[in-house]
């Protein structure tokens, strides 16, 4: 009879010792995912020139790419859409970060993760076999000290074994070793399961790279200048002060154009307001306002400080010149008469415009 119970006891050790292996895999694989996903975030905000500095640094980023790629909708997005622009270049630079470094810094890191994990879960299983021991505890008493130690770690719960037969579960010991022997096992399936797309497969979207990374760099404020569309860069999502922005783009860029004709405005919000009898009509009004006292229209404009400043950045000059059959054609509208563009902007070279983005902003 006693050999018959140890027979009955050790089997039900290992059986319940396997059927803990087997649901701590899902667990095990999720944990693994989002630790890697938030190491890879942070070396991404360390080692990545676009991403490791604030939102205006990654627009500096962006404005490069645009003039590199010259791809007209892309540069349209921008405008007319930064935000999502803004995030589809966040998880274009992931994927592209994700793919070039997989075997040299992706999966490394996941494995060191995966083995951390599995330390943890064995010491886990160890202390709880003594803590059993020691108390003169039952199975029950196992997995609830097994559970909470790893509650950290996992979402794993004694809620995840109910249903779980473990009465006759007495030889702690060999419950510990059949758990030493299988999570070898479950670990190199969850690890090699790990691929390029894992993230975006297997993980809930808030807690993949590009999402905590577009958490981290787009949480400020997005409103665009009324006349030139160019964003604010305060740092601070539905901040008190005046929106501001210290370059403004070309206003035709938006489709402004002169009152009564077809052609678009070479106009320049800061230059703009700096001029004597320049006037805008504001959207929806047929009174002119003038642009020096461009508050006074109200609504949109009294939120946004712009200040007088002659000095341009040449980017949005060679901007305007190499987009410009593409800006007519998107506007239905021409750079000519008042509109002409000046002969000066086309001597900058896509050279010059992308410098004078690291040398001003
Ligand atoms: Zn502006
Ligand atoms: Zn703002």
């Amino acid at each position: 009879i006693i050999f018959q119970k140890y027979c009955h006891g050790a089997a039900s050790a290992a059986i319940f010792g396997e059927i803990i292996c087997q649901k701590l895999k899902e667990p095990s694989e999720q944990s693994v995912y989002k630790k890697t996903a938030r190491d890879l975030t942070d070396e991404m905000r360390s080692n990545c020139e676009s991403l490791n500095g604030n939102r205006s640094n990654l627009e500096k980023h962006i404005l490069k790419t645009l003039a590199e790629e010259e791809d007209f909708d892309k540069c349209m997005n921008y405008i007319d859409n930064p935000r999502d622009h803004f995030q589809s270049f966040i998880r274009d630079e992931v994927s592209r970060y994700i793919t070039d470094k997989f075997s040299v810094n992706v999966l490394p890191k996941m494995k060191e993760n995966i083995k951390l994990l599995q330390q943890k879960i064995m010491k886990a299983a160890h202390e709880s076999t003594e803590h059993v021991q020691v108390n003169s505890g039952d199975a029950g008493l196992w997995l609830k000290n097994f559970t909470q130690q790893l509650s950290d770690e996992l979402i794993f719960s004694e809620k995840h074994l109910s249903g779980v037969k473990h009465d006759d579960v007495d030889d702690f010991n060999l419950l510990e070793d059949v758990i030493r022997q299988e999570l070898p096992a479950i670990m190199s399936d969850i690890s090699s399961r790990f691929n390029t797309n894992t993230f975006p497969e297997k993980l809930d979207y808030k807690f993949r790279p590009d999402e905590l990374l577009i958490d981290h760099l787009c949480q400020c404020c997005w409103v665009q200048c009324p006349f030139c569309k160019a964003i604010c860069t305060n740092t601070i999502e539905n901040h008190d002060e005046d929106h501001s922005v210290p370059f403004h783009q070309v206003i035709g860029l938006s489709g402004i154009h002169y009152a009564n004709t077809n052609n678009l405005s070479v106009h320049i919000c800061t230059s703009a307001v700096a001029k004597n009898n320049l006037h805008f009509y504001p959207i929806d009004s047929k009174d002119k306002v003038p642009w020096r006292e461009y508050r006074r229209a109200g609504g949109v404009y009294a939120d946004w400080s712009i200040t007088p400043d002659l000095s341009e950045l040449p980017y949005w000059k060679w901007f305007v010149c190499r987009f410009q059959k593409d800006l007519e054609k998107y506007y239905s509208k021409t750079f000519a008469g008042q509109g002409n563009i000046p002969d000066e902007w086309r001597k900058y070279s896509k050279h010059d415009a992308i410098e004078s983005l690291y040398k001003y902003i």
